[in-house]
């Protein structure tokens, strides 16, 4: 499987990053099953990196094969979604950025793609209005919509699908809104769709 994620998808984000491009479509970047932390298992700050930030996002599971889907078509795609952590190493990024190089090793290190247990959408208000939060040691450090998100889930897999072919298992993290920060040794992080906590696990 791998894992597609989705850069600068909320205007709010995007602002606290200063980043002041205006995308006319959806950004993408990889990561490898390699990347994947589950079960509650801790995620171990890396040696490479002394600012390793939390990024919570909705991640949707693919569960049918698919290439160049119609947006319209897309809600077939998926049936299950989960609150993940895209993991960025925040420091390496911003080097390798400013030297306009691939930052890959940023953003696709190994267990840098938590996730949390899977409920149907047809248990939630519907895919575009998810809401959702993450508490670090039992304070609310992110919250966010995918009423707000600048591209929205269908229109993402239409995009995602002309370039990469959907598998089953494919997941993709569709954004992070505002109030990415640190994480440090010790953390508690806790994320939740409403208010069914669906992630919880330590950072060591
Ligand atoms: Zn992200």
């Amino acid at each position: 499987m791998k894992i597609i994620a989705v850069g600068m998808n909320y205007a709010a984000h995007n602002k606290e990053m200063q980043h002041t491009l205006e995308l006319t479509e959806p950004t993408f970047f990889m990561k490898g099953d390699s990347s994947l932390l589950k079960d509650g298992k801790p995620f171990f700050i890396p040696d490479f990196s002394s600012e390793v930030h939390y990024e919570t996002e909705i991640v949707i599971r693919i569960n049918r094969l698919g290439k160049n889907i119609a947006e319209r078509f897309a809600h077939r795609y998926y049936g299950e979604i989960t609150v993940g952590i895209d993991f960025t190493a925040r420091d390496l990024q911003k080097r390798l950025r400013s030297q306009g190089l691939p930052w890959e090793i940023s953003k696709a290190f190994d267990n840098s793609a938590a996730l949390g247990t899977f409920i149907p959408v047809s248990e939630t208000e519907g895919i575009d209005h998810i809401p959702f939060h993450m508490e670090i040691n039992g304070q609310t450090v992110q919250e966010g919509n995918t009423s707000q998100l600048l591209f929205p889930v269908n229109r993402i897999i239409a995009h995602a699908s002309r370039y990469f072919t959907l598998k089953i298992g494919d997941l993709i993290y569709t954004g992070t809104p505002s109030g990415v920060g640190p994480v440090h040794i010790g953390d508690h992080l806790q994320g939740y769709i409403g208010d069914r906590k669906l992630l919880d696990f330590y950072v060591r």
